[in-house]
C-alpha cells in the first residue's frame, strides 16, 4: 500500500494524498494550492491521478484548499463517488460556483492584458465542471462506518473546524491485515461557538495530522471578544463606519452569534450590523438548516426560543443596490463582508469609499496573506490602489487574533495524543515548514513519536 502527496507537503493549501492499495485507488481531499507564488503550476492536474482507475474520492470538508481540484477531477472523466457529509456537500456547492467565477474573472482579465503572440490563458475549471462534480457526491453520516471501495471502510468524525467538517479513520483489509489511516482534516480550536469540539479518532496506525498552527497558539477567545467590545464601544456615538473583512463561511457565522450575544446582554443594541455579501448570506443559511450538527450550547439557545444566529439590528443586503445604499449611510455602522483578505469582493468598495475618513474602523478578524490588500493595511500603509485609483488611509486599522477556526500548538497535541495506541507512524502535513518543525518538536518530546515531513509529490510505502 502507498501514499502519494499532491499538496499539502510543507505548505497550507492543496491538500491531496492519493491512496493506492493492492485492490483500490481513491484520493483523500483534491484541493488547490492557494496564495503561495507557485500555486499556478502546482494547480496542475497530476497524470499520476488516472481518474478513470480512481474508486473513491473521500473528502474532509468544503474550503478550497482541500476540495477545489475535485471540478478539475470530473472534468478529467472521473464518474465515480465523493464521499462527504451533507453540509460539507452543500458548502461545495457555494464555494465550487464561486471559485469558478473568480477562475473566469480572472482568466478573463488575463486574456484583456496579455502581449500580442501570448496563448490565451483558461480558467481551470468553470461552472459546468463543478455541476459536473457536484452529481458525484454521496452523504455519509460522522461516526458511521462507510464502505468506498474494495477492502476500504472510512468513518468521518466531526473535526469542529467548520459547518460539516470532518477528520477520517480509513481502515483498509488486506491479506488478512487491517490497517487503519487516520487523516486529521482541518482540525478546529476547542470551544469555538456553534459547532462542535473536534472528536478524537479511535485508532490510527497511521496518521496524518494536519500542523498550520504547529508552532503557536492563539489568543483566548475571551480576551478578543474583549478587545472587539472595547473597540464598538469606542465607536459608540461616532460617525463612522467599522469595516469587518470576513470569510464568507464559518467566520461571518462565528461573527454573528458574538454579536448576537452581546446584543442579548445590552452591549451593541444603538449599532446595526449588515452582511454584505450574497455568499456568506446563503453559508449563515445552510448553517441554520443544519442545526443538528451545532455544539450542545447552541441548541439549548434553540430549544429555549432564542435564534443564534440572529439578532433584531442584524441585517443582511443581498444585492448590488442594497449594497450602494450603505455608503450614504451615517454610522455608527458594522458591515461584514467578503472578501476575508479584501483581495475581491464588496468590502473592496466600501474601503474606497471610507478607508480616508479617519472615522472608519477596520477590524482583520483573519490571516491575511501577504500581497492582498488587508495584508499591505494590516502593514500599516499610508495609500493604497483600489480599482487604479489612489486611497489615502486614515482609518484606524485593527487585527484581532483569535477568531481562528484552526487548532493552535496545544490543541493539536492534545487531539493527536489522544489516538491510542499510538500511532506507527506519524506524518505531518498541511503545514509551513516553520510550524511544522515545531509542531514535530513537541510531540517528539511529550509523546516519544518522530513525525515524517513528506514533500510535494513524494510517495510513501505503508
Ligand atoms: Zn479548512
Amino acid at each position: 500500500m502507498k501514499v502519494t502527496f499532491f499538496g499539502a507537503a510543507g505548505e497550507v493549501t492543496g491538500s491531496a494524498y492519493l491512496l493506492e492499495t493492492p485492490r483500490a485507488r481513491l484520493l483523500v481531499d483534491f484541493g488547490l494550492h492557494q496564495g503561495e507564488p507557485e500555486a499556478e503550476e502546482h494547480n496542475v492536474f497530476p497524470p499520476r491521478v488516472e481518474p478513470d482507475r480512481l474508486d473513491a474520492v473521500l473528502l474532509t470538508h468544503a474550503h478550497i484548499d482541500h476540495s477545489g481540484r475535485l471540478p478539475m477531477l470530473a472534468a478529467a472523466g472521473y464518474r465515480g463517488p465523493i464521499f462527504t457529509t451533507p453540509a460539507t456537500r452543500d458548502l461545495c456547492e457555494i464555494l465550487l460556483k464561486d471559485a469558478a467565477f473568480l477562475q473566469s474573472a480572472d482568466a478573463a482579465r488575463a486574456i484583456a492584458y496579455r502581449k500580442p503572440g501570448e496563448p490565451a490563458p483558461k480558467p481551470l475549471f468553470d461552472e459546468t465542471d463543478v455541476e459536473l462534480a457536484m452529481r458525484l457526491f454521496r452523504p455519509v453520516r460522522y461516526e458511521e462506518g462507510t464502505e468506498v471501495a474494495p477492502g476500504i471502510t472510512a468513518r468521518w468524525v466531526d473535526a469542529g473546524h467548520i459547518l460539516g467538517a470532518a477528520s477520517i479513520e480509513v481502515t483498509v483489509e488486506d491479506a488478512g491485515r487491517t490497517i487503519v489511516l487516520g487523516f486529521s482534516g482541518d482540525i478546529g480550536p476547542t470551544h469555538q461557538p456553534i459547532i462542535r469540539d473536534p472528536t478524537p479518532l479511535r485508532r490510527a496506525d497511521v496518521l496524518f495530522l494536519e500542523s498550520t498552527y504547529g508552532d503557536r497558539d492563539h489568543r483566548t477567545r475571551e480576551a478578543t471578544i474583549a478587545e472587539l467590545e472595547s473597540i464598538l464601544e469606542d465607536c459608540r456615538g461616532c460617525k463612522g463606519k467599522i469595516l469587518i473583512p470576513s470569510f464568507a463561511v464559518g467566520r461571518t457565522q462565528d461573527l454573528i452569534f458574538e454579536m448576537g450575544r452581546m446584543y442579548r446582554d445590552g452591549r451593541l443594541k444603538d449599532i446595526p450590523v449588515y452582511i454584505d455579501s450574497p455568499m456568506a448570506i446563503e453559508a449563515t443559511e445552510l448553517y441554520r438548516q443544519h442545526c443538528d450538527l451545532f455544539d450542545g450550547e447552541t441548541r439549548e439557545m434553540i430549544r429555549s426560543g432564542r435564534a443564534p444566529l440572529n439578532f433584531p439590528t442584524l441585517r443582511f443586503s443581498r444585492t448590488g443596490e442594497e449594497s450602494k445604499r450603505l455608503n450614504d449611510m451615517q454610522g455608527p455602522v458594522i458591515i461584514i463582508a467578503g472578501s476575508g483578505m479584501a483581495n475581491g469582493g464588496r468590502i473592496v468598495h466600501h474601503f474606497k469609499h471610507n478607508l480616508d475618513k479617519p472615522t472608519t474602523r477596520v477590524i482583520f478578524v483573519g490571516y491575511q496573506s501577504q500581497g492582498t490588500l488587508g495584508r499591505r493595511l494590516v502593514d500599516g500603509a499610508s495609500m493604497v490602489r483600489i480599482h487604479g485609483q489612489e486611497v489615502a488611509v486614515k482609518a484606524t486599522i485593527h487585527t484581532l487574533g483569535g477568531f481562528s477556526a484552526h487548532a493552535g500548538q496545544s490543541e493539536l497535541v492534545a487531539w493527536a495524543m489522544k489516538v491510542q495506541p499510538k500511532p506507527k507512524r506519524l506524518i505531518l502535513t498541511h503545514g509551513e515548514p516553520k510550524a511544522r518543525d515545531a509542531l514535530r518538536a513537541v510531540l517528539r518530546e511529550r509523546w516519544g513519536v518522530d513525525g515524517e515531513r513528506p514533500v510535494l509529490g513524494e510517495t510513501y510505502e505503508l
